[in-house]
């Protein structure tokens, strides 16, 4: 055979050859890429990698339990996950049981959509000490995230002060305030329910640093704690000075939200209620004591909180911190940008056949259909790229799972992740709940 030859079978086996793309992490951002590529590069192996042992990242650890129908997007991402083309690798951690370098060798295009899983921190004296609790590890404890599960949490106290007014401040606050007769029939993890079974909290601090009308909880997630049958919600009068006057300049969503504020603020609730939730605005933590928070006054320049020399003290028991996730750069080949706390891209695209989306690139904040929609953007373009180029054979998940072998990593597949779903939803029905976590790995082990 002479070169011309050898160079001609070559070429027609790299036409024919499917393209292999491999996503990093199972949550929506991974889920709706893949939907996508399928949709648009239908002859493509779709290899998905998640670190944990089960799918679905904040679907499952972060959307709260009292919120079951945000949780239906699963039923989607099953339907993708059980088609032919795709394979569900879990318990396989991107920078740990493999490296960027090899999947990048197996697959045509490698699609970062690992997340933002660690926490923001306020960097203020004091939050080190152990009743500074991030909400991240207070979700994860609740929503059975594996590592949290041990989370020391005294809740034997009265008073709870939180940084930040985000929905993942405002979603910690009501699972704190929320009956627990109404708590026992969500997906809550049972060492949750127990704990909070016994809860003494009475009394939550939501603390802002800036005002109003630069809250960023929305309008449905203040009605739900405004209507907590047990909890009056009381204001600061003083930080709605002006606020009034300004209300028909706002756009729609930010309008409805303060006239519901507003409202709230005329509204006297003569029932009997035992608890009580206080947000609070211009206002930033100086320093964290066991027994208290020292709180500096703010006033709003150019948008932007800035320090008075006026400060106060709130005496509380329990400090929690909501100011944002965070990603990390978990391999030291991903172009990362530290200061945005995102893999480094344009468009979602990092480098020649590596990509991001969702939180790790976009950065943490959204909600599922927001990501849904970069995660399309990012697929639609990963397919137009790979559907013009010849691509030229890869081993995809032989080579990588091989290596896995090797290393000793015990991989979960779709069919244990369906043992483990229908085990989880049978000891929920002995509860009276939607399912009952699986939280701890041995377990999985005997399970499937
Ligand atoms: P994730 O959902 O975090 O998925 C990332 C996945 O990557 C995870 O499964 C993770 O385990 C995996 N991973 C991480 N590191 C590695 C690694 N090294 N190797 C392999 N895999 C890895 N939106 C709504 O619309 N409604 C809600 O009610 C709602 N509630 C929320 C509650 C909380 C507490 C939070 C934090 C967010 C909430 N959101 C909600 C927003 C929504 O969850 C996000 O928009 C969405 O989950 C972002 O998707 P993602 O895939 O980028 O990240
Ligand atoms: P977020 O919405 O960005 O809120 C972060 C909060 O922390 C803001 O109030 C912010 O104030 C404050 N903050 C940041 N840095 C601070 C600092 N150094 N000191 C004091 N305060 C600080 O983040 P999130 O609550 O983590 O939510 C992430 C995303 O998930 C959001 O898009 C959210 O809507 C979504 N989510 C949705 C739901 C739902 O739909 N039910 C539930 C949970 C989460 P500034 O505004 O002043 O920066």
């Amino acid at each position: 055979m002479n070169s011309f030859s050898r160079l001609f079978i070559r070429s027609l086996s790299s036409l024919s050859a499917p393209p292999k793309i491999c996503i990093v992490g199972s949550g929506p951002a991974g889920f709706y890429a893949a939907q996508h590529l399928l949709k648009h590069t239908p002859e493509a192996k779709i290899d998905v990698y998640e670190k944990l042992p089960v799918p679905f990242g904040l679907v499952r650890f972060g959307v709260a339990p009292d919120h079951p129908e945000v949780k239906n997007v699963i039923n989607t991402f099953t339907k993708t996950a059980q088609h032919p083309n795709v394979t569900f690798i879990g318990n396989v951690k991107l920078g740990v049981d493999v490296k960027l370098k090899e999947l990048q060798e197996a697959y045509h295009v490698v699609l970062l959509a690992y997340g933002a899983d660690k926490n923001r921190k306020l960097n203020v004296p004091g939050e080190e000490l152990s009743n500074v609790i991030p909400a991240r590890r207070i979700v994860g404890w609740y929503n059975g995230i594996p590592e949290d599960k041990d989370l020391k949490i005294d809740l034997k106290k009265s008073t709870v002060v939180i940084f930040g007014q985000g929905n993942v401040a405002i979603d910690v606050a009501r699972i704190l305030l929320t009956p627990i007769d109404v708590l026992k029939r969500t997906d809550m993890t049972q060492h949750a329910i127990e704990a909070l079974s016994e809860s003494q909290i009475n009394e939550i601090y939501l603390i802002g640093r800036r005002g109003p009308l630069q809250a960023a909880f929305t309008i449905k997630e203040l009605r739900e704690i405004l209507k907590l049958p047990n909890c009056k919600t009381t204001w600061n009068l003083d930080d709605f000075v002006g606020v009034k006057d300004v209300i028909c300049n706002l756009a729609r969503p930010r309008r409805r939200l303060t006239e519901l504020m507003l409202k709230s603020l005329s509204e006297s609730d003569l029932n009997q209620k035992n608890k009580v939730f206080k947000p609070i605005f211009f206002r930033s933590p100086l320093k964290i004591n066991k027994n208290n928070v020292v709180l500096g006054v703010n006033k709003l320049i150019n948008n932007r909180a800035v320090l008075t020399d006026t400060k106060e003290i709130i005496n509380c028991d329990l400090i929690i911190t909501s100011i944002g996730y965070k990603s990390d750069q978990v391999d030291s080949d991903i172009p990362f940008d530290e200061e945005n706390g995102v893999a480094k891209n344009i468009d979602g695209k990092i480098n020649e056949g590596l990509f991001t989306t969702g939180w790790l690139g976009t950065g943490p904040s959204g909600v599922i259909l927001t990501t849904m929609s970069n995660s399309f953007g990012v697929a639609e373009r990963i397919s137009s790229e790979i559907n013009s180029t010849r691509l030229k054979n890869k081993a995809g998940s032989d080579y990588i799972l091989g290596l896995l072998k090797m290393r000793n990593v015990k991989v979960i597949f779709w069919e244990d992740w369906v043992k483990i779903d229908r085990y989880e939803q049978d000891e929920g029905k002995k509860l009276g709940k939607p399912r009952e976590k699986v939280v701890d790995f041995n377990k999985i082990l005997e399970i499937i």
